[in-house]
């Protein structure tokens, strides 16, 4: 058996292979469409008897050898490129549910995502309900109805900085005779891999570290090949059960580990498109070549400005799983390689949301930004900016503090951020 590579030597070696005189960085098959010789040739790619590239909206050469560097990184068995994270997570939800189904969340997840869960996947008819992810396994087995159809979560939540424990959440989902979804973008396939824990299905906002550079938004599906669709064949017809669209093809039983993959590309992205350009992919492809190095500079830095941040008495509370005395620390330790968590800090300034923003306004080289998890260091005030429609109520529920800060460490030299933060604090006396 061919020994399995570092997740290093994938980060540079993996997904695209040049045959003899081929070019040797990934090709960009900037082309729509494909030719053929045969009426019939393209006719059993339509009917998914024979695979091969027709069209690009449901399948870009590029675009797949960059999904098979991911699902190699995240040790899944296939994957596919959307054109953002939002696209990502919308198609692994609605691959498993359709209008009149249920399914559970975590609630410290990304704002557009518990958006797109609670208000737009609602007026599809699907519905969600969301829990505490540290609550105990019965309270959040009560979540649990006949119809519902995943469990999702956020290995580390965005903005809050809480780790989920995905052993956990397996075993409630696997209870449950439902996937497992964990959307894994903050800590990457470097620190973490949520299949070895357990989850089913992984996503990917891969505008952030993956990328790495602020340059594309992009996403990605990756499944680990795990789950039996036809063990629990009642609650998936989608999977198990024939195709009017491709006459009567039944996923599950034609594709096996590649149903939920084959699933998606076949059905949502034909019918919604949200394809990612084979440009963006290429440079995202970039970006990955240089995950593994980024990724630990990202946490090295992460680390020195959290411990700085704690030993400031401007400081009212400081968020990072990386820190000895951190609510997630154990946890982080167990499912974080070397404990590495990501790059971003969140944390609150004594004097609640005005000094909090009156400090922001201060840094020089943290730039006010939407982004998070990039080279350059930057900031967000999510009460102010992502969440300014919520009351401080809405926000306290919701386990965003009106105060929280939420500092992406960069790549830069950690002396400079924290010169950074310091001069803010002086400004702020
Ligand atoms: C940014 C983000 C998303 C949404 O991704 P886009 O690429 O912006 O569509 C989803 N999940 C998490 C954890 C994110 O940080």
């Amino acid at each position: 058996m061919e020994k399995k590579q570092s997740l290093d030597t994938i980060c540079i070696q993996g997904g695209w292979q040049p045959k003899n005189g081929e070019s040797r960085q990934l090709p960009i098959f900037q082309s729509t469409t494909w030719k053929y010789e045969t009426t019939e040739a393209m006719a059993d790619l339509f009917d998914l008897k024979a695979s091969g590239y027709f069209y690009t909206r449901l399948q870009n050469p590029t675009n797949d050898v960059v999904a098979g560097k991911i699902a190699a990184l995240e040790g899944g068995v296939a994957a596919m490129l959307t054109s953002s994270g939002q696209a990502a997570n919308f198609y692994a939800i609605f691959n498993v549910c359709e209008s009149g189904d249920h399914f559970v969340s975590a609630a410290s997840i990304y704002g557009g995502t518990f958006n797109l869960f609670a208000v737009t996947m609602k007026k599809l008819g699907i519905e969600v309900t969301f829990v505490d992810q540290d609550a105990s396994e019965e309270e959040i087995q009560k979540a649990f109805r006949p119809n519902t159809k995943a469990l999702f979560g956020e290995t580390i939540g965005n903005p809050v900085s809480s780790v989920l424990d995905i052993e956990k959440f397996a075993k409630i989902a696997h209870r449950n005779g439902v996937p497992l979804i964990i959307d894994n973008t903050f800590p990457t396939p470097i620190n973490c891999r949520p299949f070895e824990w357990g989850a089913d299905i992984v996503t990917h906002s891969t505008t952030k570290y993956m990328d790495g550079h602020g340059a594309c938004v992009g996403g990605v599906i990756v499944d680990s090949g795990n789950f039996d669709w036809d063990a629990h064949a009642d609650k998936f017809p989608g999977l198990t059960q024939p195709d009017p669209s491709y006459h009567g093809l039944a996923y599950s039983k034609a594709f096996g580990k590649g149903a939920f993959i084959t699933k998606a590309t076949a059905q949502l992205m034909r019918d919604f498109g949200s394809i990612q350009s084979p440009q963006h992919a290429f440079l995202l492809n970039l970006g990955l070549e240089t995950l593994h190095l980024r990724m630990r500079r990202h946490c090295e830095n992460a680390l020195a400005v959290a411990k700085y941040l704690k030993t400031q008495e401007d400081v009212a509370w400081v968020n990072f799983s990386g820190l000895e005395d951190d609510k997630y620390y154990q946890l982080a330790q167990k499912q974080f390689d070397e404990g590495r968590p990501c790059g971003v800090v969140t944390f609150g300034i004594k004097g609640g949301r005005e000094r909090s923003i009156k400090f922001m306004d201060n840094l020089k080289l943290a730039a006010i930004a939407t982004h998070v998890a990039d080279a350059r260091t930057c900031v967000l005030h999510p009460a102010s900016h992502t969440h300014r429609q919520l009351s401080d109520e809405q926000l306290r529920n919701a386990g965003i503090q009106p105060d929280l800060i939420r500092f992406s460490v960069g790549i830069e030299d950690a002396k400079d951020i924290i010169a950074d933060l310091e001069q803010a604090f002086q400004a702020i006396k």
